[in-house]
């Protein structure tokens, strides 16, 4: 599923993945007030510019980020911040997702791709099913109800830093992660 906008982003959600807010209103005031994300961009009220702290909340690698904070151009190539809610647990895997590792043989599962059905995988070395979110994918690979897209963000760019991740576990009492999605 492409949920997203951007082939590849940042996205921070939360590690159990049946969670998302009973009102995503509150997430979004959340980021604003932290100041992650500042006001709604063009007519998408899920997608914002970023605040005036984005960089005290996202650190980037590398002397030099090359990243662009406005659409210079005017073709969605930027850095905002989306937040998506789902229905339901949403897979979001990419072409440049690895292949995980079984969380009971710890073994990678090469054809993930064909034994992912229903949000399971069968691992084809011990046998044992489990849920696809108990595989280890190296932050390549995310599942849940709730995500925090930070667009145009390719793999290990940007990483958010430990006391955001901290402050939105304090507000929101589950414990927050992130990974990379990359189609
Ligand atoms: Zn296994």
């Amino acid at each position: 599923m492409n949920a997203f906008t951007s082939n590849a982003s940042l996205v921070i959600h939360p590690t159990e993945p049946d969670w998302t807010p009973d009102d995503p209103e509150v997430l979004i005031k959340f980021l604003q007030e932290a100041e992650l994300a500042g006001n709604t961009l063009n007519n998408d009220k899920n997608s914002f510019l970023v605040g005036e702290k984005f960089l005290d909340h996202i650190s980037f690698m590398g002397c030099s980020p090359n990243i662009k904070l406005e659409d210079e151009s005017s073709n969605g190539k930027f850095t905002f911040v989306r937040i998506t809610t789902t229905k339901n647990i949403t897979t979001l895997t990419g072409k440049h997702s690895f292949a995980p590792h079984c969380p009971h043989c710890k073994k990678p599962e090469k054809n993930w791709r064909e034994l992912l059905l229903d949000n399971r995988i069968t691992c084809s070395h011990c046998q044992q099913t489990s849920d696809a979110w108990s595989y280890n994918w190296r932050k390549s690979a995310g599942f849940g109800r709730c995500f925090i897209e930070v667009t145009d963000i390719y793999p290990k760019e940007a990483v958010p830093q430990f006391s955001l991740l901290e402050s939105l576990e304090k507000e929101f009492g589950v414990e927050w992660g992130y990974f990379f999605y990359h189609v």
